[in-house]
């Protein structure tokens, strides 16, 4: 059997979702699991959505609006009138309207969780509902009771026995009889509540699926022909991987490469299950294949830019030495704020760390380590990450910019940069 995953900018429109049942259809004689994120940048307005809720805000309804006619608007290129899709989305937004007419009174992140998750809930529907009447005979599946996660909002921690024995149980005759369609990004609680796996987690989402029914391959398809050794927003000249090893994949993703969902890989590579990143635009190229015993040839660098990046100086109070136990109460208040540092360095009075910048977590992180450290920091900056690099054409990705911190590997190059 097959895992496909359809990403937002795959689904964004009436053209995405006519599209997708076009490449399902030359996949009819093969089972088939469609795992379906929010489409186009649901999620991006469905946090929004939640922070004005949380702040009762005055845009609050008219945000809400927005994400609902964006939906239904969809939906009427989609479907003739009064297709029971209509009520059965109605119902699904109905979640939102119940959550805020309340104040708020919950959890940052587990409200964020139940409004998010709406995305998919709704997305899912309404692709399983277009291809049945595509004649490809599809069934909804909600994810929530398949994928079991712990109850750490919003970056969800799956239970890998539990959901590979309900998943193992449930999906093999079901997909028998028919296309099963589900929703990324998401899981379900043992309370029965909803969480989420972490932003762009609908690629895991997949490789868990794959890796508990052994699928002979996953497919997420993009609007990119496979994986490029740069974005092609910003830079020329990009040229396509054929193939790619498993670990060069984890490493890329790692750095920060968008492509893939940093915690794709590892389930696929322990199960030998191929990931192939094909673009729905050509469905019929063969994009890149994500397999063993690749060996790929580096003609150009991989370049992996972040930004809103944060550059963040701690120093002993006393100007001492930083020392191992300093180390390691640093890095126990950045595992306690969920913080994953992108670069470190030591030197004998200060350690640099290079994070993302997430306004709601950064004050609380450094309210921790000022309790305990001189802390000076830096936003605003971005952080270049050059592997495969010949070591004469750094320059060119560091002309012009003010280097605040760098490291170089025999592989990997690393520049904080202003
Ligand atoms: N819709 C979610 C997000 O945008 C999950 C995903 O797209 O993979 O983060
Ligand atoms: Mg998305």
């Amino acid at each position: 059997m097959l895992v496909f995953k359809f990403g937002g900018a795959s689904v964004k429109d009436a053209e995405g979702i006519i599209n997708l049942g076009n490449i399902v259809k030359q996949y009819r004689e093969q089972q088939l699991l469609i795992v379906v994120s929010a489409m186009g940048k649901t999620t991006n307005a469905l946090e929004n959505l939640t922070r004005a809720y949380v702040e009762q805000r005055s845009d609050m309804h008219d945000i809400y609006e927005d994400i609902k006619s964006y939906h239904f608007n969809i939906m009427e290129s989609l479907f003739e009138h009064g297709h029971p899709v209509f009520d059965d989305i109605q119902n699904t937004f109905v979640e939102i309207d119940w959550m805020i007419e309340d104040e708020p009174h919950d959890d940052f992140d587990f409200i964020y969780d139940q409004i998010v998750s709406i995305g998919e809930l709704v997305s899912t529907r309404i692709v399983n509902a277009y291809l049945n009447t595509a004649g490809l005979a599809s069934k909804w599946l909600d994810v929530r009771s398949y994928i079991h996660t712990d109850n750490t909002y919003r970056e969800g921690v799956v239970d890998w026995p539990k959901t590979c024995e309900a998943i193992e149980q449930g999906l093999p005759q079901l997909l028998q009889n028919s296309i099963v369609v589900t929703q990324g990004f998401l899981g379900g609680t043992s309370e029965n509540f909803t969480t989420t796996l972490g932003r762009e987690g609908s690629d895991y989402t997949a490789s868990i699926f794959a890796s508990c029914l052994k699928a002979e391959s996953v497919t997420t398809w993009k609007d990119v022909p496979g994986i490029l050794n740069a974005d092609p927003k910003l830079f020329a000249d990009t040229v396509k991987f054929d193939e790619l090893s498993y670990n060069e994949a984890i490493e890329m993703t790692y750095y920060g490469a968008s492509v893939i969902h940093p915690k794709t890989i590892k389930p696929l590579q322990n199960a030998d299950i191929p990931l192939l990143v094909k673009s729905f635009n050509q469905p019929d190229a063969p994009g890149t294949v994500i397999k063993e015993g690749v060996v790929p040839v580096f003609t150009k660098p991989v370049i992996i830019v972040k930004q809103n990046q944060v550059l963040i100086s701690i120093s002993a109070t006393d100007y001492s030495f930083i020392t191992e136990d300093h180390l390691s109460s640093i890095f126990a208040i950045f595992a306690r704020h969920h913080v994953k540092a992108n670069v470190l360095q030591t030197s004998a009075l200060s350690f640099s760390v290079c994070i993302d910048l997430k306004p709601e977590r950064f004050e609380d992180l450094l309210n921790s380590l000022k309790q305990a450290f001189k802390v000076k920091y830096n936003d605003g900056l971005s952080l270049i990450t050059l592997r495969h690099y010949k070591p004469h054409a750094i320059n060119n990705y560091i002309e012009g910019k003010e280097v605040l911190l760098e490291q170089q590997s025999r592989n990997t190059a690393q520049f904080v940069l202003r």
